[in-house]
């Protein structure tokens, strides 16, 4: 799950980390207020959209200027004008793709005077099970290009859980960014209150880019980007409120309801597959056959026939789906209930479009025999192979 920035930082601020002072606007009339309680003589107007890069972000209306989604005003008139152009306006950055993000809220901010802009951000490193924190210089860039362009600015340290973050921690951090003296000190200290937050509220990612040093020689946490593992939501119940449901795909909205991993994808075929590792291989094989999936869905091990309906139901709601593959094995899940699953919501929602089906495993003559006789236009196939060149070529045809 991900959050805005103004929460991430409400958050940040909670355990003590250096964040600018700031007021969330939803609306236009929570500005004055906003604005009024934070001193000058810069004020900042961003953006509060689930993606990044909104500073070199381009709004999709005229009126919103041509300036990007992070905003410095020197008085509060002009902080004014830019929530007015702002809200409810598109925004598109690198990150939201071409048909861009409505900003729904803003966040009004103190402007802090930047010396230097660091980047810094925690996650679980996969190889040790550890967080990981990772450092660099380069603050305020696309930290994927200096890690493709300059590796050596990239640091990274690792946290053993046992001791937490220690002394030395610190100083490796003020290494990597070039710091000593009180900054150094600053640095340590912050280390050791971001892993505190990414620990105990369950996070799966954050990133403080830019990390900055003021003028007048404090770090600040100018940006932060916060998403929660999902799986442990559960153990914080007062997190659930952040979720802001406007920012999601309304289809995850609708899997996430029948407990489905679905993530949806831009591309035109529609695929229910079950095991994530089968899932995978099935977007693969239909990029080799020179097709785009539309989404990923494992509809799980034990999935019942209302889910396997629900699932088939999403995938047909998405417009750009021109073609369906079902790819099944059976091994606790049982291949005659997927096809029970895909007749039900066939019949309920109709189909538009070409449908393979592939069942192997369990009960698979059954789940064959259910569909050859519902009189569904389905294309069976015999392996993924099969399937695969099958589904591309129908919507190739179609095309
Ligand atoms: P994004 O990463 O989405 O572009 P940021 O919050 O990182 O958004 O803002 C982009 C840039 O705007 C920053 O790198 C910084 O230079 C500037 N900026 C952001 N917030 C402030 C602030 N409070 N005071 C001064 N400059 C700011
Ligand atoms: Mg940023």
């Amino acid at each position: 799950m991900n959050i805005h920035e103004y929460q991430a930082k409400a958050l940040l601020r909670r355990f003590g980390a250096p964040v600018p002072d700031g007021h969330a606007v939803l609306k236009a009339e929570d500005f004055e207020a906003a604005a009024g309680s934070l001193p000058g003589p810069v004020w900042v107007v961003k953006s509060q959209i689930h993606a990044g890069g909104r500073g070199k972000g381009r709004f999709v209306e005229a009126e919103a200027g041509e300036l990007g989604g992070v905003r410095l005003a020197k008085s509060v008139a002009e902080a004014k004008g830019f929530v007015e152009q702002m809200l409810g306006r598109t925004l598109v950055t690198k990150q939201t793709g071409p048909s861009g993000k409505q900003v729904n809220r803003l966040y009004v901010e103190e402007g802090s005077a930047i010396e230097k802009e660091f980047y810094l951000s925690a996650l679980v490193d996969r190889e040790s099970g550890w967080v990981a924190f990772v450092a660099s210089t380069e603050g305020g860039m696309d930290i994927e290009e200096v890690a493709h362009a300059t590796p050596e600015k990239i640091h990274t340290l690792t946290i053993d859980p046992v001791t937490g973050v220690q002394p030395h921690h610190g100083r490796t951090l003020s290494k990597a960014l070039g710091l000593s003296g009180d900054l150094a000190k600053q640095a340590s200290d912050l280390i050791g209150k971001l892993y505190e937050a990414f620990t105990s509220l369950d996070m799966a990612m954050l990133e403080i880019n830019p990390l900055i040093v003021t003028k007048d020689g404090k770090l600040r946490c100018l940006d932060a980007k916060v998403s929660f593992d999902s799986n442990a939501l559960y153990r914080h119940p007062e997190l659930a409120e952040l979720r802001d449901l406007t920012e999601e795909d309304d289809k995850e909205i609708e899997a996430s309801k029948h407990d489905l991993a679905y993530i949806a994808l831009d591309g035109t075929i529609g695929c229910m597959v079950n095991g994530a590792g089968l899932a995978m291989a099935t977007l693969d094989i239909i990029k080799l056959y020179g097709e785009e999936p539309a989404n990923f869905l494992d509809v799980g091990g034990g999935a019942s026939e209302e889910k396997v309906t629900a699932a088939f139901k999403i995938i047909t709601a998405d417009p750009n789906v021109q073609g369906i593959l079902v790819n099944i094995f059976g091994g606790i899940m049982k291949c005659d209930v997927i096809a029970r699953g895909v007749i039900a919501a066939v019949r309920a929602v109709g189909l538009q479009v070409p449908l393979v089906v592939r069942l192997e495993g369990t009960n698979v003559e059954e789940g064959k025999r259910i569909i050859a006789e519902s009189g569904l236009n389905v294309l069976p196939a015999d392996d993924l192979d099969d399937a695969a060149q099958k589904i591309v070529a129908a919507v190739k045809k179609g095309a």
